[in-house]
């Protein structure tokens, strides 16, 4: 690679276990947010509205489907464009090393030295993972990913979706379920607990504080269902 890819691919997030670990569970918690507070901002509004169990029903569920099948279809884009840029690097790299072995082992040796090896030791060491398999040092060492274990796209949609629908189920069974005197406090309030969990859980596995994390999912899920039950509750009065 060139100095100038070399410095860029340096720069980007290490691939690895742990982070790829972590990376999957953060768009789990993110896809159930996102399931609980779009299906419930979508039952309260059509609550608001109208009385109707099997209207009820219908919304919440086609809510739940579309955004499930929309989150799936997004993230199935990104990661395939993702592994893409990701397979195009590896071929790049590939083939300088078959037409330049020197110079690559040179880069991994600055690379390693970078990383806080003395220069002795930098060789040393660039020199043995050049023998043990060179394409896969490059790759971690320069691109930050390993060769072996690409995101699968399928596999990022099927998380995605099976997320979303986990989060939407909460709001669609508290609003049907329940008598419909107490159907609103149920719903609101089982969703509020519930961003409440994922906004903690969201904050812990960021490293961040919980307190405010809370607040705002539980804010903002309070906000979205206040204005569509307004809407909701606009529009059935009007009697549309
Ligand atoms: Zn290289």
């Amino acid at each position: 690679m060139s100095d100038q890819t070399s410095q860029q691919a340096h720069d980007e997030p290490h691939g690895g276990g742990l982070g790829t670990r972590l990376n999957w569970l953060r768009a789990a918690v993110l896809g159930a947010n996102d399931g609980v507070v779009s299906t419930a901002g979508l039952v309260v509004g059509v609550a608001g509205a109208t009385d109707a169990r099997g209207t009820l029903l219908t919304a919440g569920l086609a809510g739940l489907l579309a955004g499930s099948m929309s989150m799936a279809a997004g993230e199935y884009v990104s990661v395939s464009t993702q592994r893409d840029s990701e397979k195009a690097a590896l071929a790049v790299e590939r083939r300088e090393l078959r037409e330049q072995p020197q110079a690559e082992l040179d880069e991994l040796t600055q690379l390693l030295a970078e990383r806080g090896l003395s220069r002795d030791v930098a060789r040393e060491a660039a020199e043995q993972l050049t023998e043990r398999d060179a394409l896969r040092a490059h790759a971690r060492v320069e691109l930050g990913i390993d060769p072996d274990e690409l995101t699968n796209p399928w596999h990022a949609a099927g998380v995605s979706f099976l997320a979303f629908t986990a989060g939407a189920l909460l709001p669609l069974l508290a609003i049907v379920l329940p008598p419909s005197s107490v159907r609103l406090y149920v719903t609101v309030l089982s969703v509020l607990a519930a961003l409440a969990l994922t906004g903690w859980w969201s904050a812990r596995l960021g490293a961040a504080k919980p307190g405010p994390a809370v607040l705002r999912n539980t804010a903002g899920g309070a906000l979205a269902m206040a204005v569509t039950y307004a809407a909701g509750t606009l529009l059935g009065a009007a009697g549309v």
